[in-house]
C-alpha cells in the first residue's frame, strides 16, 4: 500500500542508519554511532506496527509482548555479559536473527494463496530467506557452542566437504523440486527446512580453532541478507535497506578478516583450520627462562622505546586500567609507549581497541599490525601481555602448523621480550608457541592485572 508518510518515516530510519554505521567506524563516535542507529531501528518498529493494513490483524498484545520479553532479555543479558563472553552473545542473537528470517519464510509459504505460481519470484524469495535464515540460525548456534567449550573442535564428521557438497545439491535440488511443483506442497518446504537447517550445522561443525572469527563475521553478512529476503517477502524497504548494510558491513568484515589472517574464504570453510592442530612443539625438551618482576621494571624503566602487545589474558584478567596505569608511569620516565593491535587479538574483532578505549588509552597510541611490525625491530622492549596465538613465530615458520600463513607481530624482533601469562597453556589454537623459548624472551608468571600493578608500584619505588 503506497504511503507516503510512512515511505518517508522509512526514509529517515534509513538514514539514521547509515549515519550511525559511518560513526562506527572510529572509536571516539562509535558510542554515539550505536545510539543513533539504534534511534533508526526503534523508529522502525514503531513505524512498521502502526503501518496501516487491510484485514487488520489486531494483534497489538502479542507484538507488545513480543516486544517487552525481547527488549528485558536484551537488556539483561546486555547488562550481565561478560567482555570476554561478547562473542558468544554476538553468535546467538545472530542466531536469533536468521531464526526470524526463517520463521518468517516458513510463515509466508503457508500463507501462499492457493493457485499461486510456484515458478515465480515471490517463492523463490521464500526459499531464499528460507535457506539463509536457517544456516545462519543453526551455523550461529554451532559457532556459540565452539565458542562456549559445548562443542569441541575435534568434533568433526567424517569427510566434513563432501556432506556439505552433497547438503548445497540437496538444497538446491530440493528448492527447483518445489518451484517445479503444479500446487504448494508444504510438507516439502518442512523437509527443506530441516536440511537447511542440518546444513547450517555440517557448514560450521568442521571449522574451528583460528578461523572461528571469520565464520562469525561470515554469519552476521548471512543474517543480514537473511533480513534482506524476508524485506523483500514483504516489499519493506527499511528492511531491506537494514538487512543489505548488515550483509555488506558483515561481508566487508569477512574479507578483512581474511586478508588480516593470510586466508581465502574458500580455504576458511572448506579448510578445516585450527582445529586442535598440535604443531608447534619440537622434539628436544624446551626451558623457558622466567623473569622476575623487579627484573623486569628496571629493563622497563630504562627503556627508549616499548611496545605492549595485549591479547585475550588482558581482557580475562581486566587488566586493561592496571595497563594504562603502567603506560602512564613509564611514560612520566621518558619511556615511549605503544601498543601493537593484532586483527584476530582477543575473542572478537575489534576486542582489544574495545579494552583500550575503555581503559581511555589515546588512540593514536595503537599501532595496527603493518605499522607495529615496522617498528618493532627498533624496540627496547616488548610486554606481551595474556597474548599468544598473536605472537606465534610458527605462523611463519612451520608450515605444518595450524596457523601457518596468518600474519602475526614479529615480536621476536625486539631487542628483549617480556610475556605476562599464568603458565605455559597455550592459546585459543591450542598450539605450543616456541617464542616462549626464544633467545630474547621471558616469562613473567602470574594474572595479568596483578603483574602490572606490581611493576607499576616496582618502577615507582625503583
Ligand atoms: P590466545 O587465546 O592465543 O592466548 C591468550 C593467552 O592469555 C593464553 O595463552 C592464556 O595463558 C593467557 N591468559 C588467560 N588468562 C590470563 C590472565 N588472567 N592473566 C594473564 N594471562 C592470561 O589470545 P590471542 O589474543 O593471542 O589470540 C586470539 C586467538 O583467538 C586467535 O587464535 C584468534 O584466531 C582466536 N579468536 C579470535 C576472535 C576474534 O574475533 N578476535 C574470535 C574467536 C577466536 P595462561 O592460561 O597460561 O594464562
Amino acid at each position: 500500500m503506497e504511503n507516503p508518510i510512512i515511505d518517508f518515516l522509512y526514509l529517515i530510519c534509513i538514514i539514521l542508519f547509515v549515519i550511525g554505521l559511518k560513526r562506527l567506524s572510529h572509536p571516539d563516535t562509535a558510542k554515539k554511532g550505536n545510539i543513533i542507529a539504534g534511534i533508526g531501528m526503534g523508529l522502525a518498529i514503531l513505524v512498521t506496527i502502526f503501518y496501516p493494513i487491510e484485514n487488520e490483524a489486531n494483534n497489538y498484545l502479542w507484538i507488545a509482548a513480543g516486544l517487552v520479553l525481547g527488549g528485558v532479555i536484551g537488556y539483561v543479558a546486555a547488562m550481565k555479559v561478560k567482555m570476554t563472553a561478547m562473542p558468544e552473545m554476538v553468535s546467538l542473537f545472530n542466531g536469533l536473527g536468521g531464526a526470524c528470517s526463517m520463521l518468517i519464510a516458513i510463515v509466508e509459504f503457508y500463507n501462499l494463496p492457493t493457485g499461486t505460481n510456484m515458478m515465480s519470484t515471490q517463492v523463490l524469495t521464500i526459499i531464499f530467506a528460507l535457506f539463509i535464515g536457517s544456516i545462519a540460525f543453526t551455523g550461529s548456534i554451532v559457532a556459540w557452542g565452539k565458542l562456549d567449550g559445548f562443542f569441541r573442535d575435534s568434533l568433526v564428521l567424517p569427510a566434513p566437504q563432501i556432506i556439505n557438497l552433497i547438503m548445497l545439491l540437496l538444497v538446491i535440488g530440493l528448492s527447483g523440486y518445489i518451484m517445479m511443483q503444479p500446487d504448494i506442497n508444504f510438507m516439502l518446504a518442512l523437509i527443506l527446512l530441516a536440511v537447511c537447517l542440518t546444513y547450517g550445522v555440517t557448514f560450521v561443525m568442521p571449522i574451528g580453532g583460528g578461523d572461528m572469527p571469520v565464520v562469525i563475521s561470515l554469519l552476521n553478512s548471512f543474517t543480514g541478507i537473511a533480513a534482506a529476503g524476508a524485506g523483500l517477502i514483504y516489499g519493506n524497504q527499511v528492511m531491506i535497506v537494514g538487512g543489505i548494510t548488515v550483509g555488506a558491513a558483515g561481508t566487508i568484515l569477512t574479507v578483512l578478516m581474511c586478508n588480516a589472517m593470510n586466508r581465502s574464504l574458500f580455504n576458511v570453510v572448506i579448510g578445516g583450520f585450527g582445529g586442535g592442530g598440535k604443531s608447534g612443539g619440537s622434539d628436544r625438551e624446551q626451558v623457558a627462562k622466567e623473569a622476575t618482576v623487579s627484573d623486569t621494571a628496571i629493563q622497563l624503566k630504562y627503556s627508549n622505546k616499548v611496545i605492549i602487545v595485549p591479547g585475550y589474558g588482558l581482557a580475562v584478567a581486566q587488566a586493561q586500567h592496571a595497563c594504562h596505569d603502567l603506560e602512564k608511569a613509564l611514560e612520566a620516565e621518558g619511556v615511549d609507549v605503544k601498543y601493537a593491535i593484532h586483527p584476530v587479538a582477543g575473542r572478537m574483532p575489534g576486542h582489544m581497541n574495545v579494552l583500550l578505549a575503555e581503559a581511555d588509552v589515546p588512540y593514536p597510541k595503537l599501532l595496527e599490525l603493518e605499522d607495529a611490525n615496522e617498528q618493532l625491530p627498533s624496540t627496547d622492549m616488548v610486554l606481551v601481555i595474556g597474548a599468544n596465538d598473536v605472537v606465534n613465530p610458527a605462523a611463519k615458520e612451520d608450515t605444518s602448523s595450524p596457523i601457518y600463513g596468518m600474519p602475526i607481530l614479529d615480536v621476536e624482533k625486539a631487542k628483549t621480550v617480556i610475556v605476562l601469562k599464568r603458565s605455559m597453556r597455550p592459546g585459543y589454537a591450542g598450539i605450543e608457541n616456541p617464542l616462549f623459548f626464544g633467545e630474547k624472551t621471558k616469562m613473567l608468571f602470574g594474572d595479568a592485572k596483578d603483574s602490572l600493578g606490581k611493576l607499576k608500584s616496582e618502577i615507582a619505588n625503583a
